[in-house]
């Protein structure tokens, strides 16, 4: 921990007249929490995400309490509470509907001594003081402590100034802290774009080289953590890092790497995009919708190469088979799979505008999520807009209308399915492959 500002030594304490924190902007349930931890003779504070987005003008998304009491203490203090975890206790107490996560100081791994060969940490539950807490959590910004009762903010690793600086900054040796745990290398991306922080260089800078330990991370892992990005609202710009740092192939396995200027790009851009809109707007998103657009690009083009079969849903489904093999060897989770192949499928089933199909399709499950999937692919120009328009149309008809308006909209030649299936010239293709896979 080379530099003095990340010694475990005594805190810098922040008065109220500096980092300007009004108490009332710390939850009803996380005040109350800290108020009788106190009156029961313990220490208590408000840490991690929440100071961070107060000092840096965000609203927090919740507030975490840290405290002296262990688990069992805090549980004998609050009825309504319950222990949870089990690589760390974490005490889940209630206020109502509101739920506030309480947590025991807790010592860093060189004390804890649970590290695999690797350097990777297994067991991290070792209780410990407030100093030896702060310096166990990722990012000075992390490492805050905020004490309603004084008002204080208490800084052990200097992420007040780095607050001030907005600076994104690891405690500790760079390389060690993400070989303990290499998620930080996703975390700092996600935090550093959701909060328009700049990431300090030496944090950065083992990025590329280190980008492999995120192989060896558990896949449910890198999907909260991934799931996380897409709801910070930053997507599209995350992505980019993601890219630039090499932490892809972590993620999305063999996915060949999209060039910069293609249609391919800018439909993914797009997803993204929209994405990060619905997100800042307040709307879900759909973890199957999207997975379907970051893999698509693979299904579209092995769609457009199968050579046997002449029969483009045939194609459709081989391409559909094999991406889904290559998809289940990534992080996406198995559930998701039989949706995001639905969203595939129908992009071959809203070719066919003749007879009862089109009917067909609109009951089709998902048919709403493979209209609008097929809507993006309109605007890139990957699909005629003539095509998205007669789907947006013919989904107004009322049932019993439909079949003169296929009639009358047939006779004007909106039915052959445009989809071509070309023959792939072997020796370019295996070229063209073995070139641009990453
Ligand atoms: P968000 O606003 O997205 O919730 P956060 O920083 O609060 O961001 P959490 O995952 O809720 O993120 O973590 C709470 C706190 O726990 C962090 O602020 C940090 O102090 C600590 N922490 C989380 N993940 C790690 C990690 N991988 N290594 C060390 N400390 C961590
Ligand atoms: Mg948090």
């Amino acid at each position: 921990m080379g530099q003095p500002s990340e010694k475990a030594v005594g805190p810098l304490r922040i008065p109220f007249d500096e980092h300007r924190i009004d108490v009332n902007q710390i939850s009803a349930c996380a005040s109350r929490i800290i108020t009788t931890l106190h009156q029961s003779g313990y220490e208590a504070y408000v840490v991690g995400g929440a100071v961070r987005d107060l000092l840096l003008g965000f609203v927090p998304k919740d507030f975490d309490v840290v405290t002296d009491a262990t688990p069992e203490e805090v549980r004998r203090v609050f009825r309504n509470s319950r222990i949870i975890g089990r690589r760390f206790r974490l005490v889940h107490v209630y206020c109502g509907r509101d739920m506030v996560e309480v947590s025991t100081f807790r010592a860093p791994h060189e004390v804890s001594n649970s590290k695999d060969r690797k350097g990777r940490l297994l067991r991290d539950n070792t209780f410990g003081s407030i100093s030896e807490d702060a310096i166990r959590r990722d990012f000075t910004v992390n490492a805050l402590f905020y004490d309603p009762r004084s008002e204080e903010v208490l800084d052990f690793c200097g992420g007040y100034a780095d607050t001030q600086k907005n600076l994104l900054r690891i405690i500790g040796a760079p390389v060690q802290r993400y070989r303990e745990d290499p998620v930080r290398m996703l975390r700092a991306v996600r935090l550093s774009e959701k909060l328009g922080l700049t990431i300090d260089p030496k944090t950065r800078s083992p990025f590329k080289k280190q980008a492999r330990l995120l192989e060896g991370v558990p896949t449910a892992r890198l999907y909260d953590e991934f799931i996380k990005v897409v709801k910070s609202g930053s997507l599209a710009s995350a992505v980019e890092k993601i890219v630039t740092y090499g932490f892809q192939s972590a993620l999305f396995g063999k996915l060949e790497k999209i060039k910069e200027q293609s249609r391919e790009g800018d439909f993914l851009r797009l997803v993204y995009e929209k994405t990060d809109d619905r997100i800042n707007s307040g709307k879900s998103v759909s973890p199957a919708f999207l997975f379907a657009a970051v893999f698509w690009p693979e299904v579209d083009r092995k769609w457009n190469y199968v050579e046997s079969d002449p029969k483009y849903m045939g194609a459709l489904v081989r391409a559909i088979d094999e991406a889904s093999d290559s998809l289940s060897q990534t992080f996406v989770p198995k559930r998701l799979i039989a949706d995001i192949r639905d969203i595939w499928y129908l992009q071959g089933r809203l070719l066919n505008r003749r007879g009862k199909k089109p009917a067909q399709a609109l009951r089709h499950g998902k048919f709403r999520a493979g209209y609008d999937f097929l809507e993006l692919r309109g605007i890139v120009g990957e699909v005629p807009q003539e095509l998205v328009d007669w789907w947006t149309q013919f989904q107004e008809i009322e049932p019993e209308a439909r079949e003169s308006w296929l009639e009358h909209n047939n006779k004007l030649g909106a039915t052959e399915p445009k989809k071509r299936v070309r023959r792939r010239p072997r020796k370019k293709r295996n070229t063209t492959e073995a070139s641009s896979s990453q």
